[in-house]
């Protein structure tokens, strides 16, 4: 077959090294990427609709008008350094527009009194003028006019690529497209039982539509044709991991059992009681358990750990249990032994750390089955650890785990083990059923008691001379500290944001001079990452000054303060799971959240943090405020990213999805008819999922 697609975008006309690099930022690198690369979902341009500058709505949503340049002023700050005013006016009033870093770029062929077309976000601004952030602005010349009463497509960009030169090269791709043809990935069945637009008719609609009605129809098949391709991806995936083997069947809660109770510093709460009900009638099925407990930070999910891994053990199978990083599954192994004291079952801990004769001496206790529960890191997954039988798979703070990895770990038994996720972010339904497949859920409200308050203190950036002597006063009487930024470098694109960089290196110069502090962030090497954790755990670091990267679970009781920088960069549930970092230990914990943003609106969200402790109502709280889109990568599960569905707004179309998706795969004409439309790569973001 002739797949053209494949073929690089510099085979078109126009795309040198120079701009296919540009396009590379885009991740754009085939036809086919291009083709797939759709224009934003609220910002074509509808010729027959342009709004005067006094009817834009005022409530940073997108949108687009048509105006005068007046003027174009550079100016200096900074924070943020030089970014440019644009002023640009009708008959109805006038608009400042904010450009930074390289967005300036476009500014350079406007002049003033050029017709212009503008499209941003429109908020109240100081003055009698309207501001427009994240503009895009770009003169109102033949092409458009040409198109003057059609609708134009407006794609997100980088520097140094225009909206004029995707759209050409759009439209190239859509050209060969209709020349050469296209593979069709829905079954030819399932497009005609919902009407659905030919794949060609529909991409050609979404980059340019003919009409709204047939950009609808295009967007309803693409929505539809993202959540189907997923669900079939899925379903694939869990075939392959868990076909033709027998759950194990557990007898009812025994001795063992009873001594790990015994051996607990505290009666369970009736959260937990809830939760081990679940978990064992689970076990004691012989359907395999598939189910996620979701509980808040510190609401005492390891215990649950602890017990399903025990009634593995004692009913003479092995269990694991799985970590993100190697301090949070050394803080398990610690745990689980002092439960699993005096019981005489073994247990071991297995990282990339591990010495190789330890190493040797566990993957032997493992295949023998005279090791019973093995705690670890993704090391676990590793091609020579091989289990005698196992019964029970634990993975905790699953979201950073992906679809294969799970499926990876599961498929180290001959059964069909057990699996418990457990996780601390509230997940909506419809999202655990599309990350997790067919799962149950426990919610585990509640914490133990004896918690102290973390005191939540939200400033704007001025107070931050307070902030850092409150820091300097913690660390002198022998407490440490996290710093907390939003971004790893400056960078030009994202104003104002502290970087941990700048952040660390200020810190040390000034306030920290002559205290032990590091540095943590995600383009760390992972040993390094290890290496910075354990001395801040070991209390030889004071202050860490880091990225959300110290997010997942880790515990050390003698840090107090949480400092957030950029506060509003961040989602309320992410932020609580930030402040559950602190108030671990015996002392009174802070949480400072610092922001540079006077929004009213910004700050009011903010504050709610401040009177809320209840992780699961402030996520409650993020979706309504932000929506689902912002919150939820599918990347980080290891899934493809939805560009028009959205999981949370289209659940009647994802539950669709999961049951045509099921009748394809057991059709056998459909099944063959969906591999073979995506063995051809027409859509490579869905490849992964496909052929793991
Ligand atoms: P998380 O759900 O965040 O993983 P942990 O399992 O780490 O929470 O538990 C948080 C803390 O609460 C631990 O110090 C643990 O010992 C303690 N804890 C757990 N269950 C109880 C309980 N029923 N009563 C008192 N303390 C408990
Ligand atoms: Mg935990």
């Amino acid at each position: 077959m002739d797949t053209w697609w494949t073929e690089p975008v510099t085979s078109l006309k126009g795309i040198g090294k120079k701009r296919a690099a540009a396009f590379e930022r885009l991740e754009i690198r085939t036809i086919a990427d291009l083709l797939n690369y759709y224009p934003r979902p609220d910002s074509y341009i509808d010729f027959s609709h342009l709004k005067s500058i006094r009817e834009l709505a005022v409530d940073g949503s997108r949108q687009i008008f048509r105006a005068e340049l007046m003027n174009v002023t550079d100016r200096y700050s900074p924070r943020v350094r030089q970014y440019s005013v644009v002023l640009v006016r009708d008959d109805t009033g006038y608009a400042e527009l904010f450009f930074f870093g390289a967005q300036r770029y476009y500014l350079r062929r406007l002049q003033p009194g050029m017709d212009v077309l503008v499209t941003g976000r429109v908020k109240p601004g100081r003055s009698a003028a309207k501001t427009v952030s994240e503009a895009n602005i770009s003169p109102l010349d033949e092409e458009s006019l040409a198109h003057a009463m059609g609708i134009l497509p407006v794609y997100s960009l980088t520097e140094s690529l225009t909206q004029q030169q995707l759209r050409s090269a759009e439209k190239q791709a859509l050209d060969l497209a209709a020349e050469r043809g296209l593979p069709e990935t829905v079954p030819r069945a399932i497009l005609a039982r919902y009407h659905f637009p030919d794949r060609l008719t529909a991409l050609r609609n979404i980059h340019f539509p003919a009409s709204p009605e047939a950009f609808r129809q295009a967007k309803r098949r693409l929505v539809y044709e993202e959540l189907f391709l997923l669900q079939c991806g899925l379903l694939l995936n869990r075939e392959r991991n868990y076909d033709g083997r027998r759950g194990v069947n557990h007898k009812r809660d025994g001795a063992l059992i009873k001594a790990v109770l015994a051996n607990l510093p505290f009666q369970l709460t009736a959260g937990q009681q809830q939760a081990w009900r679940d978990i064992s009638g689970d076990m004691e099925d012989v359907h395999p358990m598939h189910r996620l407990l979701q509980g808040d930070v510190g609401s005492g999910k390891t215990v649950l750990a602890a017990l399903a891994l025990a009634k593995a053990a004692e009913n003479g199978y092995q269990g694991c249990m799985m970590a993100p990083t190697g301090i949070l599954a050394r803080q398990h192994f610690q745990t689980l032994s002092s439960f699993f004291a005096g019981t005489g079952v073994r247990l071991a801990l297995l990282t990339s750390n591990t010495k190789a004769s330890a190493r040797r001496e566990i993957l032997q206790g493992l295949a023998d089955g005279s090791l019973q529960l093995l705690i670890g890191t993704h090391a676990v997954l590793q091609e020579d650890v091989q289990f005698r039988h196992l019964s029970l798979v634990v993975t905790d703070e699953q979201h950073r785990f992906g679809v294969s990895q799970r499926g990876r770990l599961a498929a180290k038994s001959d059964f069909a083990p057990d699996v418990l996720i457990m996780t601390a972010t509230p997940i909506p339904r419809t999202l655990a059923l599309t990350v997790y497949g067919d799962i149950e859920t426990t919610v585990m409200r509640g914490r133990p008691p004896g918690r102290k308050q973390v005191e939540t203190l939200c400033y704007t950036g001025d107070m931050r001379r307070k902030v850092y002597e409150g820091m300097v006063r913690q660390i002198r009487a022998g407490r440490q500290v996290y710093v907390v930024c939003a971004s790893i470098e400056e960078s030009e694109t994202q104003e104002g944001v502290r970087s941990v960089n700048e952040v660390y290196e200020e810190l040390k110069r000034t306030w920290l001079q002559g205290i032990p502090c590091a540095l943590l962030h995600g383009r760390m090497k992972a040993a390094e990452k290890e290496t910075v954790m354990e001395a801040f755990a070991a209390g030889t670091v004071k202050a860490l000054i880091a990225t959300t990267v110290v997010e997942v679970g880790v515990n050390v009781p003698n840090a107090t303060i949480m400092i957030i920088e950029n506060a509003d960069r961040f989602g309320l549930a992410q932020l609580h799971q930030l402040r559950g970092r602190v108030g671990r230990g015996s002392c009174q914990s802070y949480c400072v959240v610092l922001t540079d943003n006077k929004d009213p609106d910004t700050l009011a969200r903010l504050a709610v943090l401040r009177h809320s402790e209840d992780g699961f109502a402030l996520a409650q709280k993020d979706l309504e405020l932000r929506g689902a889109g912002q919150l939820f990568g599918l990347r980080q599960h290891g899934l493809p990213d939805l560009r028009l569905a959205d999981i949370l707004r289209d659940t009647d179309v994802l539950l669709m999805c999961r049951k045509d998706a099921q009748g394809a795969l057991t059709n056998p004409e459909l099944r063959q008819e969906l591999l073979a439309g995506t063995a051809n790569l027409f859509d490579s973001r869905f490849a992964g999922i496909f052929n793991s």
